[in-house]
């Protein structure tokens, strides 16, 4: 991967922008609440994948009039990105297979069920992690910690 000194901020900006046709296809409202200067160093293009498999999935687990939030803080060394919907949720019996490839509960032709399996490994290759939280029927939240770019001394 070619990794650079980027704001996680603007490819968060930038993602939500090329996926608001989707949302508004779906009548899902798409808002980004990003610190600015939250400096990652990552491949952008990886990043950008990761943000639109999470919210992809987010969208498809919305209803029309859903709305799925991405935020992007710093919190000490670690960069936090969380993409919530308030869509239909996760069982917690099943709430950590959603991570293994070809785990889908979308129809035939809908869904590979790899989406989150390449998040995984992206995220791991960036040195960060990911975890998911779901209240089903209430809201779910993916959150991906990144370390955050080295600065100058
Ligand atoms: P796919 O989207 O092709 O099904 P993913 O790996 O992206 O594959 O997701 C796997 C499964 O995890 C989905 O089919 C769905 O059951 C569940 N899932 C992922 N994100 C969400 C979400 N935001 N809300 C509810 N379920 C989700
Ligand atoms: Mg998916």
């Amino acid at each position: 991967p070619r990794r650079i000194v980027c704001p996680l901020n603007q490819i968060a900006e930038q993602t939500i922008v090329l996926l608001k046709p989707l949302a508004q296809r779906r009548g899902v409202s798409l808002e980004c609440l990003a610190d600015d200067n939250v400096l990652g160093h990552v491949d952008a293009n990886q990043i950008q994948q990761v943000l639109t498999n999470l919210i992809v999935n987010a969208i498809d687990a919305s209803d029309d009039g859903g709305r799925v939030t991405v935020r992007v803080a710093r919190h000490d060394e670690r960069a936090v990105i969380e993409v919530s919907d308030a869509g239909h949720g996760i069982d917690n019996d099943d709430i950590q297979q959603v991570f293994e490839p070809f785990y889908t509960t979308k129809p035939v032709g809908e869904g590979t069920g790899l989406g989150l399996s390449i998040v995984t490994r992206i995220v791991q290759e960036h040195g960060g992690r990911i975890d998911v939280e779901s209240e089903p029927g209430v809201q779910t939240t993916f959150r991906i910690e990144l370390p955050v770019a080295p600065t100058a001394p």
